[in-house]
């Protein structure tokens, strides 16, 4: 397979300022040097707690943030360079909420058609026709273009944003908690239809969730992030078996099991998120790392191998 989007060394960071002089007191660096790669056909989870820059980086892939450093490609072209509509056809998003991404004035088929009539495709019969399509693809009735998305199930709204997202044919979704407002069933069915689509379309996700459960369902690897940066990165499999960041383990133990004769040895976070005005030095999970050592203290940890395709930000990994 080969690399569809590459991100080397991304960082985003927001000045803050305040006062009366309106001065500059802080930087939030949402994003810090983050580098990864998402191949062809593949899908990659992004997990971590809410505040720790998964959207942020989002917003950076789709070209929506002017980055600080590094450089982000898609199809080996840095996306700089792309015309900003044909980005657009490229990468659509999927959002959180489907209610108030759904415009609740516009019919069911207005709103899938409307990428087509924004970028002029097709004459309005083959935008129709394309639109019933894509209903049917998503696993709805072609009946439900004449419908108002308050007349639909949270499932179904979730539905539609899917086709109205996949209208262009793009290269890349962006998934962004796409399942977190809606019913746990309802949940494993838009899950589902997310895995047939990519198996039957070719497509590429990148799925942001803070639930490892639910990313674990959908992904072939995983990026833990935390305060903006990478922490662990691998397979999804491995990942979620054997996790070897101490914040990747206290993530799982927070995931229910489903057996009851299963226990999970629970790993309580202690203290909250830092501020990401005010990061701590060292490896910034140090404050509430239960296997914090000296080091963690002072040094930031770099990338240590931890098996095939793996790696962690982690002092526990240092090679002996
Ligand atoms: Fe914990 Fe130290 Fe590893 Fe950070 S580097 S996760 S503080 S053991």
């Amino acid at each position: 397979m080969s690399a569809l989007l590459e991100l080397e060394n991304v960082s985003r960071h927001y000045a803050v300022s305040g006062g009366l002089l309106g001065l500059r007191h802080g930087l939030v660096r949402a994003v810090d040097g983050v580098s990864l790669t998402v191949d062809a056909g593949a899908s990659l989870g992004l997990v971590g707690e809410s505040g720790c820059g998964k959207s942020t980086l989002a917003r950076c892939i789709l070209g929506l943030e002017q980055l600080e450093g590094g450089a982000i490609r898609f199809q080996g072209r840095d996306i700089t360079d792309w015309p900003q509509t044909e980005l657009r056809r490229q990468m659509q998003m999927v959002f959180q909420d489907p209610y108030s991404s759904l415009n609740p004035r516009m019919s069911v088929g207005a709103i899938v058609a409307e990428p087509l009539t924004i970028h002029g495709l097709g004459t309005a019969a083959e935008r129709k026709a394309k639109t019933l399509a894509l209903l049917r693809t998503v696993g709805l009735d072609t009946d439900m273009a004449r419908r108002y998305p308050h007349q639909l199930s949270g499932g179904q709204r979730q539905r539609v944003a899917v086709a109205r997202a996949l209208a262009l044919s793009p290269a890349l979704v962006v998934c962004d908690e796409p399942v977190s407002a809606l019913d746990v069933s309802i949940q494993a069915q838009v899950l589902l239809l997310l895995q047939d689509l990519r198996t039957r379309l070719g497509l590429t996700y990148l799925f942001i969730s803070h639930d490892l459960a639910v990313v674990g369902q959908i992904c072939d690897r995983i990026a833990v992030m935390y305060l903006g940066r990478v922490v662990e990165l691998g397979p999804a499999e491995t990942l979620i078996n054997d996790p070897r960041h101490p914040y990747t383990r206290v993530l799982l133990s927070a995931v229910p099991v489903p057996d009851p004769g299963h226990k999970r040895n629970r790993e309580n976070l202690t203290g909250e998120l830092p501020s990401p005005l005010n990061p701590p030095s060292g490896c910034p999970f140090h404050p509430r790392c239960p296997q914090v050592m000296d080091i963690c203290r002072h040094e930031f940890p770099q990338a240590f191998s931890t098996g095939e395709a793996r790696l962690a930000h982690c002092w526990l990994h240092k090679p002996a």
